[in-house]
């Protein structure tokens, strides 16, 4: 959720942990969400603090707002910020390339025995109408998390830099 709220400047704030629920504290009515990030950093209204401190200049204000939510999100819950690895179909693995990768069988899933994934390469492949094309392989990079059909989409994958 994302609320934009006024405490003595405006403040916006984004979580996915929060409900833009309101909270009374020291006889005033505040999002939880301010509540619970003062809290965490041990101070009273430590984003307007930030804000306040705001140089001007190099950053645009709304810039700079975002690097002030961002730290928060960093010290209260990194798992938000850290960016996802090998995430299927979307950012390839990084150290995919010199790594030692090797295809392995998609392990056996309650339902099948030989259960079939979308392979990551041939879903990033359009055919001549535009259309994804959606190939099902049984062989997956365990290292990278992605499913890929063993020739030629495995070596492809591990030996192009811009797939
Ligand atoms: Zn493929
Ligand atoms: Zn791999």
């Amino acid at each position: 959720m994302a609320i934009r709220w006024k405490d003595k400047k405006d403040v916006v704030l984004l979580s996915t942990i929060h409900n833009p629920e309101m909270v009374m504290k020291n006889n005033e009515l505040k999002p939880k969400v301010v509540i619970d990030y003062n809290d965490t950093m041990g101070g009273v209204d430590r984003i307007d603090h930030h804000l306040a401190a705001y140089p001007g200049g190099r950053d645009s204000p709304l810039e700079y707002r975002i690097s002030v939510i961002r730290k928060m999100f960093e010290k209260c819950c990194p798992s938000v910020v850290a960016p996802k690895v090998g995430r299927p179909g979307k950012t390839p693995h990084p150290l995919r390339l010199t790594e030692r990768h090797f295809p392995e069988l998609l392990p056996p899933t309650q339902k099948k025995n030989a259960p079939t994934r979308k392979c990551a390469m041939c879903s990033r492949v359009r055919d001549a109408k535009g259309k994804k094309i959606r190939r099902e392989s049984r062989y997956c990079c365990p290292d990278c998390d992605v499913a890929l059909s063993v020739t030629p989409c495995f070596r492809v994958y591990h030996t192009t830099l811009n797939i």
